[in-house]
């Protein structure tokens, strides 16, 4: 239920409109379409971008005119952060979001315990982002727009039957009140949680389905309120018996959220009389203004496979989870991230098309992780029998003096990458490490200098800043095992088997640097690197398109390093 538009930006997002595209005169022909996405929700219009930056010629449909409205998701995580800037459009989250890293449990009228998401420095992005969904579709569609050579988002077209078979996906879409016929060699279904084109292929999601409501209000308040943090309650005064949420926003809202029980009339809660009393008992007299209401319910449920021969399945169409932990979107763009370098180097035919199980295998680990989550935190926030009730009490009562009742606390844990150790795209370590990041760990950020090819004098900035878009990475840590021939050889190696791009890393104060044609050189400004990745000199990362470590060795051969290449490929 919207009440009042309030965003300050030049645009305003809520109510934007974007024209309809036009019905292809006369169908499209024999046009065969490399890749069709559908819906350009978070994760289709991500997926679209990646793919487009890859080269990529893609088909975005939509059957809306308009950006995600009311209350849908709004906190989006660091890697997600990562992953837009990887896209071109981080940069913008940060500045319009709120950055937040703190979140306080309160039991009652008592605050249990407070924690935070980032106590370590130097990482460029904040643990979080606080930002209404409509700015992030927002400012995903401004960098699909510039794309558009080979981005081609189409609003309005919904599409309403799919064929799959071995050779392509035939898609029937309606528009402007006709309907035409598309071909695409693969097919990818962003199309959300009432996802068309699962139900055209006869899938279903399987899982539980959580009987409890819960009401969103966002309000304004224009004095300010509360803290850029997490406040969560267990049964506080001014809502007994239930949890309330609250959460900033940009532009002076704040979201809460009430846990109504599963026997409260939605429509109800929604009215005035029911609805000011709650939020009055929680923000006292000062004014605040009605952004948007409505209640909601959820489930935690996923496919049994993400991939259907041809089609791939991403985001809500694929699973879904509750919003307590902010999984949805920000997995769902994980999933974008894993697919697209996947698909872009099928399409290339550097990668025979097994690397799509690939996805579906790492994601469904992923979507299990989330589910798991999510599932708990649930079950604690709404316990369902009397014995599950009374520990939480315990629990709570607990936690404020001791640390292990901490533990078993769950409001709901944050999103955080999910960890792929037993993909089979790893090569697994034959050298010894004494930690840094294995085989599966998503990169982790540090501050660097970056040296100009130039010379000129090095510039301060970010390493998963500098790290190439598209493509692999070879992460050198100098100035250890850089003689020029073993730099050849190892370049040598990786030839034409997929773009891999070479980033040296030198200590700080190093002014040698290498005889690496082509190479980025960085300079570890503050020794974190070397600290995060146990990056002693001679050691070398082997990185994917989507920044997950596959491999490392600390005196690397260049047949190790073509191997692990072709096995990241599936090409082994
Ligand atoms: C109350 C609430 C709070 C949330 N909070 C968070 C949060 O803080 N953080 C978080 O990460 N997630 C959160 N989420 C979840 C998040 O909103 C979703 O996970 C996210 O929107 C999923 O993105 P998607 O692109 O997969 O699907 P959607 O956003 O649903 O987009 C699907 C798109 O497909 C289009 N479409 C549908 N059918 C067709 C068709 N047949 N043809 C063409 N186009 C079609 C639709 O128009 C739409 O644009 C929250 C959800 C709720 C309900």
């Amino acid at each position: 239920m919207p009440m009042a538009s309030t965003a300050t930006d030049d645009v305003d997002y809520p109510s934007l409109r974007f024209v309809h595209a036009p019905l292809p005169a006369g169908g499209e022909g024999a046009v065969r379409h490399p890749v069709v996405v559908v819906g350009a929700g978070p994760v289709g219009l991500s997926l679209a971008i990646d793919l487009a930056q890859q080269g990529v010629p893609v088909l975005l449909l939509d059957r809306d005119d308009r950006l995600a409205s009311g209350s849908r998701a709004i906190c989006f995580a660091q890697r997600t952060l990562e992953v837009f800037d990887r896209l071109g459009c981080g940069e913008r989250f940060v500045q319009k979001g709120v950055s937040w890293q703190v979140g306080k449990v309160f039991f009652r009228d008592e605050q249990v315990y407070r924690f935070d998401l980032q106590p370590q420095a130097g990482h460029q992005r904040p643990a979080f982002v606080n930002l209404q969904q409509y700015y992030c579709e927002g400012y995903l569609v401004e960098r699909a727009q510039q794309l558009q050579e080979r981005l081609h988002l189409r609003w309005g077209h919904q599409v309403v039957a799919v064929e799959a078979g071995d050779d392509g996906v035939s898609l029937e879409v309606e528009a402007g009140g006709g309907r035409y016929r598309l071909q695409t060699d693969y097919l990818v279904a962003c199309d959300g949680a009432r996802s068309v084109v699962r139900q055209q292929l006869g899938r279903e999601r399987a899982g539980r389905v959580f009987r409890d409501r819960f009401l969103i209000a966002d309000v304004r308040l224009p004095q300010g309120g509360f803290p850029a943090e997490r406040w969560f309650w267990f049964d506080p005064p001014f809502h007994p018996g239930q949890s309330v949420l609250l959460h900033s926003q940009p532009d002076g809202v704040w979201r809460v959220d009430f846990q109504l029980g599963w026997d409260a009339d939605p429509q109800e809660a929604q009215r005035p009389e029911h609805l000011l009393p709650r939020l009055r008992a929680l923000l006292g007299e000062q004014p605040f203004e009605l952004e948007w209401v409505s209640v909601y319910t959820f489930a935690c449920q996923r496919m049994e496979r993400f991939r259907e021969g041809r089609v791939l399945f991403a985001g809500d169409a694929a699973h879904r989870v509750s919003p307590f932990g902010a999984r949805g979107a920000n997995s769902g763009v994980q999933d974008a991230d894993n697919l697209a370098w996947k698909l872009a180097c099928v399409l290339r035919g550097e990668a025979p098309p097994a690397l799509l199980d690939s996805y579906a295998d790492e994601r469904e680990q992923a979507a299990d992780e989330n589910i798991r989550h999510s599932s708990r935190a649930t079950d604690f926030i709404s316990p369902k029998s009397e014995v599950s009730r009374l520990f939480r009490q315990s629990v709570l009562e607990l936690a404020k003096e001791h640390a292990f009742a901490r533990t078993l606390v769950n409001s709901g844990r944050l999103s955080t990458p999910t960890w792929l150790p037993a993909s089979p795209l790893n090569t697994p370590d034959a050298d010894r490490f004494d930690g840094g990041l294995p085989p599966g760990a998503p990169a982790t950020d540090a501050p660097v200098r970056a040296c100009p090819a130039d010379g000129s004098q090095a510039v301060p900035g970010w390493l998963l800043r500098q790290l190439p878009a598209t493509g692999f990475t070879a992460l050198l840590f100098g100035p250890g095992g850089m003689d020029a021939a073993a730099l050849e050889a190892w370049q040598a190696a990786a030839h034409g088997l997929a773009s891999l791009q070479w980033v040296v890393v030198l200590p700080a104060g190093a002014t040698r640097r290498p005889a690496l044609a082509g190479a980025r050189v960085l300079l570890d400004a503050e020794g974190l690197l070397q600290e995060r990745y146990d990056g002693r000199p001679g050691t070398l990362y082997l990185l994917r398109p989507d920044r997950h470590v596959c491999a490392r060795w600390r005196r690397p051969e260049p047949a190790a390093l073509r191997a692990a290449l072709q096995r990241a490929l599936c090409r082994a």
